[in-house]
């Protein structure tokens, strides 16, 4: 058995295992209250075997509240509702901390009832776009005594130790750090300085809940901030923390404002685990490594001794039952989290509550229950023959679901693998992790004995004869979208292709390509056909470890590739339906690889030479021998039409009805399956 599973100690508390849950905030608490909606979304963490979960960020301040729903704990008024939380999460066996939070000059004024946000100095901050105000010495007192009063408060309310939150740019990375903290008085100067503000903070909360209750401090292992601190300060500050008797550490990576992707799809799994190995080797108290990391290299950073607790948050949002799962070796049944960010990080980006693509039940579980169970395990009285047209992510997605309800399904997949479009979107660089869901639904459906037939291709009558004669009852359009057509005219003998068939390997580009349409398509076609002629990993990898070219010269070769690629895009701006968390770290690729980017250009038509445009200043060719359009998507819903007037016994889902998110898509696969037992 992998060390991950055997009981772990932070200071003198007992954990079952080495899975920690770290704090993500959720927005479910109105008024910063204890919603059933938490406690379910953490109690059902508990029950799936989770060592210990770190509730947060946890609001600690109350001058500055954070509006979004955040838990609180600045007022006693607080504690009955945290108490209900940790009771239920207790029941399990699990242990829980608050992660004590303040944001400082990462508050975004609109969160926080239109305050300008405080920190060390006044540094604009890049992550929301605003300037703080520098704190007075009497406020920064005051700030160490709402660390402390909440603290006190936490082990009221039955927590089993508390998480200060000094990671990702927030208040106290900010007095560490010499970018943000330029004081000249006594919180300000060399790093010893710099670490008054923090020593202060785990002195006054060591005073509040006296000696034997945890406190763990989760840390930066490296700002990846210009002229911030490195692994080196991340190591001296973990020491000194040690020294204050802090109990634990948890490493997370840098911070928001960061150049480095920190939870993107294209951040390799385990990247950061280097970090906290570094903090490890500089302290004797458990060490926590977080980033990217699902349970299978948790064992293996483990039983490798490179940490004595794996950090999985995003993974158990995916799926609650992750450690009991592995723990029995059904790896197969984890639902993967694709570190996609469309329903945690975006959410919250948006002001929504955090949800999940690949788990929609994912702080719904409450809406979706029936007493306390939820509805998807309940068989249905009136079992249904289903048929589903296209096994894309829907299509699976449903399917799964009907057939976990005790529904017969049988799904016509028109190409010879499932996932669909997924398919198509797990092609560019850094997007593989699509082909997990793809296998993982389609995994879940043949156990369940949905039955899948390839190169199956429905026709109207065919489908309609197979209701009528009582083969299936129900049929349920997942056939996915298809590529719009332009509206521009294209010479016969250009060379104008669909981006779906360049990702897909169908056609091949020449040198000279211009992509049309500059959406979340168009851009990962770029960055598909930006890296051709670049070194790959193992070369790169090979040129390193012999020292073959130099650093500045390797990052030439691998970001030069040979195609002169352009993106032209109607609108303002480009991949305006990626998410936030991801869309950045795009766009800079885009730069880094040399992609040009013409928006607010307008195709007249594409001709043997080339495409011409028309800008606020006139017209242009773009010289081009390959056109790749990439202008958006439209339903696939010709059987859907033809059958709508003859039958009743028809749906349509996903982007079949309409082209969106893979979010929205799984989403609605989920809640059909749920209501096909009610027709
Ligand atoms: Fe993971 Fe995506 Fe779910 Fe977030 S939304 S937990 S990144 S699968």
């Amino acid at each position: 058995m992998s060390k991950l599973y055997t009981p772990g100690k932070i200071g003198r508390l007992e954990i079952k295992n080495r899975v920690m849950m770290p704090a993500m905030h959720l927005a479910y608490c109105p008024g910063g209250e204890v919603s059933n909606r938490l406690i379910e979304f953490y109690r059902l963490r508990a029950q799936g075997g989770v060592g210990l979960i770190v509730a947060g960020a946890v609001g600690i301040d109350p001058l500055r509240i954070n509006e979004h729903d955040m838990i609180q704990l600045y007022h006693d008024r607080f504690i009955p509702g945290l108490s209900r939380l940790t009771k239920e999460v207790h029941r399990h066996g699990t242990k829980i901390f608050p992660q004590l939070f303040h944001a400082g000059r990462y508050a975004r004024s609109k969160e926080y009832g239109g305050k300008q946000a405080v920190a060390p100095s006044a540094v604009a901050s890049r992550f929301t776009g605003e300037m703080p105000r520098e704190l007075r010495e009497e406020e920064i007192l005051e700030i160490v005594e709402f660390f402390s009063r909440a603290a006190h408060r936490a082990k009221e309310a039955g927590f089993d130790g508390v998480e200060i939150s000094a990671s990702a740019g927030y208040l106290i990375s900010q007095f560490l750090s010499p970018v943000t903290n330029q004081r000249v008085d006594r919180y300000g100067g060399n790093l010893e300085r710099r670490m008054t503000f923090p020593l202060e903070v785990i002195a006054a909360v060591r005073q509040a809940v006296g000696e034997d209750f945890p406190i763990m401090v989760r840390v930066a292992g490296n700002d990846f901030i210009k002229g911030g601190n490195s692994n080196v300060e991340a190591k001296l500050f973990c020491a000194a923390l040690e020294q204050a008797g802090v109990d634990a550490i948890s490493v997370t990576g840098g911070w928001h404002e960061t150049h480095v992707p920190q939870l993107t799809m294209d951040v390799p799994p385990g990247a950061f685990a280097y970090l906290g190995e570094t903090v490890k080797s500089a302290v004797n108290i458990p060490v926590v490594v977080c980033n990217r990391i699902d349970v299978r290299l948790a064992e293996e950073i483990l039983d490798h001794d490179r940490a004595d607790f794996v950090g999985i948050a995003r993974g158990l949002v995916a799926d609650p039952d992750l450690v009991h799962k592995a723990e029995q070796g059904k790896y197969e049944d984890i639902c993967p989290c694709i570190g996609c960010n469309q329903g945690c990080m975006d959410n919250i980006f948006f002001g929504k509550k955090l949800n999940c693509l690949v788990n929609p039940e994912a702080g719904r579980e409450i809406e979706l229950m029936e007493g306390s169970t939820l509805l998807r395990t309940v068989k249905t009285d009136y079992p249904k023959k289903i048929l589903v047209i296209g096994a894309g992510i829907a299509g699976l997605e449903f399917g799964k679901v009907a057939a976990e309800r005790g529904h017969h399904v049988t799904i016509w997949e028109e190409g010879i693998k499932p996932g669909g479009q997924a398919l198509i979107a797990s092609l560019p660089p850094g997007r593989r992790d699509f082909l997990r869901l793809i296998d993982y639904l389609t995994k879940a459906c043949l156990k369940l004995k949905v039955k899948i037939c390839y190169g199956k291709k429905a026709y109207a009558d065919e489908v309609l004869k197979a209701v009528a004669s009582g083969v299936f009852d129900q049929v349920v359009i997942a056939a996915g979208a298809k590529p719009s057509l332009p509206d521009f005219p294209i010479d016969q003998k250009a060379l104008v292709v669909p981006a779906w068939d360049v990702l897909s390997g169908k056609v091949k580009t020449r040198s000279r390509v211009v992509i049309v349409g500059a959406g979340a398509v168009g851009v990962e076609t770029a960055l598909f056909l930006a890296e051709t002629g670049t070194i790959d990993g193992p070369t790169l990898r090979f040129l390193m470890l012999n020292q073959g070219e130099k650093p500045e010269d390797l990052y030439q070769l691998l970001t030069r590739g040979c195609k002169d690629i352009t993106l032209v895009e109607m609108g303002q701006g480009v991949g305006k339906d990626i998410g936030p968390s991801t869309r950045w770290s795009m766009l800079a690729k885009l730069k880094q690889f040399h992609v040009k980017i013409m928006d607010q250009t307008k195709v007249v038509a594409v001709n043997r030479e080339g495409v011409l445009v028309e800008k606020t200043d006139g017209q242009e060719l773009i010289p081009a021998d390959t056109v790749i359009l990439a202008g958006g998507a439209c339903s696939n819903d010709e059987v859907f039409l033809q059958l709508k007037e003859k039958t009743d016994k028809i749906s349509i889902i996903g982007d079949a009805k309409k082209p969106r998110k893979m979010l929205d898509a799984v989403r609605e696969a989920y809640e059909e399956a749920l209501r096909v037992s009610e027709y």
